[in-house]
């Protein structure tokens, strides 16, 4: 007697289809189950036979071998009980599919009821990509479906409510869940006074998807200002919610039953260790790069992250994905976020302070100074020096441009770029390559003689060079120039002050 279901295997965010094979013979009472199967799929089979035990059914004592291919792909995760169940249930011939293709997913526990599984939206969606006819999944987990509006998924509570629906002629109507969309609302930049130079920064960083440096003292408001950063951001694509819940879903953050609509904004604490930040563990679960894809990742005091934690998220920052090496494979898991990292200038934090007296020897600033010039801050392109805002500006100073206004900005200068890199592998400015600099970023006529100079004084690089043709390419396209101004060419220069500094 043999019976047969599939499933599917999911390893990072990759599923492949899995098929359940169940052989009955007769002889000595055994389960045997086979596949490259991790602990807790070698457990299923103790949650199965009393699960259908206990929903009525028989489970009789024979040979039993159970065998989930392929044998080459890792199964990890307790969602392959209930097709384990099912294709025991059809080997004894207690069940009798009508569709052909049905996919099952669901935790069993003893009394045969079905439980929620970690991350089932990136799996249904495979499923539903390869055709499948219907989908079985826990009731527990609908509510990380039910955007999707497709009535082939069916909820099941239970064993024996999955044979009444199996059984059933009558078609299953799609089931109406109140999707909540999440009601995160981001705080305006209109609230901040004064620190016009920071929020100029956020809305390069914003217009040109440009990696940022906050540096400043204690409490001039580097938070106050990143965390506003995703109300000037432009607003997601359908694909991109999609990719952001697949992620959730793993991440089993969703378990507020919330649909992510809106940019994640992830301040991780620089104690985390580096499987929290960069992701993987037992589970090899999304780490916060993760978690802050598509958004922003706000990493203040940066220097105090584990040097592991920084390492790894150079390679990130070019790749735009995180590799997770395991024993029997490799997890991949997007992470294309918008950095910022925020620092103090120096180790009491007031260096060149207004108002602030700066305690440190001049050897423990440059010590510091020297520390902010890693290969981290080599990837980021902007470098933003925020003051500590005086009284007077706090009460008589004047107020920023509402999100709403700078958002307008944003958005019509990444459509320029839209427009202008049509033709290429890249969309933003901050993403064009060193070959097309010059082919791009165009400098009104003495510009070039500035940045000659500039370069020569300070000893800059090609790399950095590079960096301010970028920034400057986006003050243009802000200001709706196609050709870059020498104004744009000195307020991008003043966007790499690091640079200045002989250390
Ligand atoms: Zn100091």
């Amino acid at each position: 007697m043999l019976g047969k279901t599939y499933t599917y295997s999911r390893l990072g965010m990759y599923c492949n289809i899995v098929e359940v094979e169940v052989d009955i013979k007769k002889g000595l009472p055994s389960i045997m189950v086979t596949g490259l199967l991790s602990q807790e799929v070698k457990e299923s089979k103790e949650r199965v036979r009393p699960a259908i035990l206990n929903s009525g059914l028989d489970f009789p004592l024979k040979r039993m071998t159970i065998n989930l291919a392929p044998a080459e792909t890792i199964k990890m995760g307790s969602h392959y009980d209930l097709s384990i169940a099912v294709a025991v249930l059809k080997a004894l011939g207690a069940i009798d599919e009508k569709d052909k293709r049905i996919a099952y997913f669901g935790e069993l526990n003893l009394s045969g009821e079905i439980k929620w599984i970690r991350g089932i939206l990136p799996m249904v969606l495979e499923a539903i990509n390869s055709g499948f006819e219907k989908i079985y999944i826990p009731e527990e987990n609908y509510y990380e479906v039910s955007y999707l509006k497709k009535d082939n998924i069916i909820p099941v509570s239970s064993i024996s409510d999955l044979i009444d629906k199996l059984n059933s002629d009558t078609h299953i109507n799609f089931l109406e869940y109140k999707v909540k969309e999440d009601n995160i609302k981001y705080d305006d930049y209109e609230d901040i006074m004064g620190q016009q130079e920071m929020v100029d920064g956020f809305t390069i960083c914003a217009a040109g998807n440009h990696n940022m440096l906050l540096i400043g003292p204690p409490g001039a408001g580097k938070t106050m200002g990143a965390s506003r950063l995703p109300s000037i951001m432009p607003d997601l694509m359908e694909e991109e919610i999609l990719e952001i819940n697949k992620i959730y879903s793993i991440a089993s953050f969703s378990q507020n039953e919330q649909w992510i609509t809106k940019r994640p904004f992830r301040t991780p604490h620089n104690s985390a260790s580096s499987r929290a930040v960069i992701g993987g563990g037992i589970k090899v679960l999304p780490g916060e790069i993760s978690l802050a894809h598509k958004g922003i990742l706000f990493l203040d005091e940066f220097l105090e992250f584990r040097s592991d934690s920084l390492q790894a998220l150079r390679t990130v920052i070019e790749k735009k994905e995180v590799y997770i090496s395991l024993r029997n494979g490799c997890a991949v898991y997007p992470a294309d976020f918008l950095l910022v990292a925020a620092s103090n200038p120096c180790h009491c934090g007031f260096y060149e302070t207004e108002g602030g007296i700066c305690s440190c020897s001049m050897a423990e600033i440059k010590k510091y100074r020297r520390k902010l010039k890693n290969p981290l801050t080599d990837r980021i392109d902007l470098q933003v020096k925020v003051e500590r805002i005086n009284f007077k500006s706090l009460t008589q100073g004047q107020k920023n441009q509402s999100s709403k206004e700078i958002k307008k900005k944003v958005l019509i200068a990444r459509n320029i770029q839209k427009e202008r890199y049509k033709n290429e592998k890249f969309s933003v400015n901050s993403q064009i390559p060193p070959e097309k600099v010059s082919t791009y970023c165009r400098l009104e006529s003495g510009g070039a003689k500035i940045l000659e100079k500039f370069m020569e004084d300070n000893l800059l690089t090609a790399r950095a060079c590079h960096k301010i043709l970028r920034i400057a390419r986006t003050n243009a396209d802000l200001a709706e120039s196609d050709l870059i101004r020498i104004s744009d060419l000195e307020k991008a220069l003043k966007y790499r002050f690091l640079d200045l500094e002989a250390l």
